[in-house]
């Protein structure tokens, strides 16, 4: 057992083991305090992961075994309990479950090696929706009848709000129209506690919608702050009886939740290996980079990972700072991958990829980022030839001409999967392909069920015809 960890024996009531599932949701298993022994460390816990969707024909007997280094007293429950990451292994071979999110992160990260790096820092935004009392019924239908149309349906359940600001008119609004602002700092008082580490956290666009922007971490450390945030952040908000979504594009003719991912490459040294001065303070494995994002993203086989919900896709549409088109530029906030123009310090120089959600499972959808960037790079890719900018103009606004010389992302999420399933050789350092098989199965069959089931649009449409 890890030294820092000692001081725990005997002192806690329970242990906490949480696992990822495929779609990047935390599952638990508490163990009584006095578990916490090397044999845990070593052993692990036994489990079934039939339920975890990872694959249908996997022998599901897994076993999970405790990271000591993701240890956080976790303060949601009442009684001392500390808490782990778990890592998956097979029973068979006790090798690591290659399906698994994070190992999947770890493959990726190994990949890295081959152009010379030996990590990626990350700097995540995460956005959110706070509602009060929202209630949604999807599965009876009666929840579509009491859509107000003559409101203009802009809510798709029914919810009740106090934090209500004028629409599209939140950005960074004070209090008491930032009516939240004291539930964020208490989230943030609690991610500090646990080691996450906050830059700063504000009101943003839409009515009820909120953004905390995480510093730079490595790639694990941060994919696994990630969870953590939106698990603290889940569990504050029903100690008031409030819901946080992360879902992308929750309120109609509103802002969507973006999880923007500012990044740069290092090596083993930590030196920032995007630094250059092609472009904003950007050198040519940055540009390279930048260009296996987008050409992965515009296949589809990259948003299948980063923007993964049938949701995902009524975000990704013009007028809400959200990208729709495989270009970057300069401080544009209507590109796909923006360079922060203002970085002045080489330490810094940073690319920010504005596509990805936070409906993705974390894990994969950096890791599956990270490999197109590291495609790029291997590939040379060169953005000028691909067309892929910079573009200085706002895409929303562009006249036809220039607006036939950009490319489009795919607009569903069926579009996607096709995409991943023609192209992904770019992914196989990190996914096996029987995981990849399993996630376009998990995904076709949430875009079928949501297609199948009559939407308020349609009553708007068609009810009274
Ligand atoms: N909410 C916007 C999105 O969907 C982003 C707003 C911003 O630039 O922070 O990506
Ligand atoms: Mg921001
Ligand atoms: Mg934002």
């Amino acid at each position: 057992m890890k030294d820092s960890l000692r001081k725990y024996v005997g002192n806690i009531d329970f242990i906490d083991l949480k696992v990822i599932d495929i779609i990047g949701r935390v599952r638990h298993v508490i163990l009584p305090g006095d578990r916490l022994t090397d044999e845990l460390f070593e052993e692990g816990v036994g489990f079934d992961a039939s339920n975890f969707g990872y694959s249908s024909i996997e022998n599901s007997d897994m076993i999970m075994l405790p990271d000591p280094d993701t240890a956080f007293e976790d303060p949601f429950f009442e009684r001392k309990t500390l808490s782990f990451f778990c890592d998956v292994l097979r029973t068979e071979d006790r090798k690591p479950f290659e399906h698994y999110p994070r190992n999947v992160l770890r493959a990726t990260l190994e990949k890295l090696k081959s152009i010379g790096a030996a990590d990626a820092m990350l700097g995540p935004e995460l956005e959110f929706h706070i509602f009060e009392g929202m209630s949604y019924r999807v599965s009876e239908n009666q929840a579509y009848f009491k859509v107000d149309v003559a409101e203009g349906f802009w809510n798709s359940g029914e919810f009740s709000n106090a934090n209500v600001v004028e629409r599209k008119m939140g950005y960074h609004r004070c209090p008491p129209a930032d009516a939240m602002a004291n539930f964020r700092n208490e989230a943030v008082m609690i991610m500090n506690s646990i080691g996450i580490p906050v830059k700063y956290h504000h009101h943003e666009v839409s009515s009820a919608q909120h953004e905390i922007e995480f510093r730079f971490q490595n790639a694990l450390n941060s994919a696994d702050s990630i969870i953590l945030a939106r698990y603290i952040l889940q569990n504050l908000a029903s100690r008031y009886n409030l819901k946080v979504t992360f879902m992308p594009k929750p309120l109609f003719e509103e802002a969507g939740n973006g999880m923007h991912i500012h990044q740069y490459l290092v090596d083993g040294t930590g030196k920032n290996l995007f630094a250059g001065d092609i472009y904003c303070g950007l050198g040519e494995m940055a540009l390279q980079y930048t260009s296996g994002i987008l050409k992965h993203s515009l296949t589809g086989a990259l948003l299948a990972f980063t923007n993964p919900s049938t949701n995902s896709y009524r975000r990704l549409v013009p007028g809400f700072e959200a990208p729709i088109c495989a270009v970057f530029a300069k401080g544009n906030r209507s590109a796909a991958v923006r360079i922060p123009g203002y970085v002045k310090d080489k330490h810094k120089a940073r690319i920010e990829f504005r596509t990805i959600d936070a409906s993705c499972n974390p894990y994969y959808g950096i890791a599956a980022m990270l490999l197109a960037g590291v495609d790029g790079v291997k590939q040379k890719l060169d953005h000028k030839e691909l067309g892929f900018g910079p573009i200085e103009t706002n895409i929303y606004n562009m006249n036809d001409e220039y607006r036939n010389k950009i490319r489009f992302f795919p607009s569903s999420l069926e579009e996607s999967l096709r995409g991943l399933k023609e192209d992904n050789e770019f992914l196989k350092p990190g996914f096996p392909d029987e995981l990849i098989r399993q996630w376009i199965l998990v995904k076709e069959e949430e875009a079928r069920y949501v297609n199948s089931v009559p939407s308020p649009a349609e009553y708007q449409l068609y009810f009274d015809l």
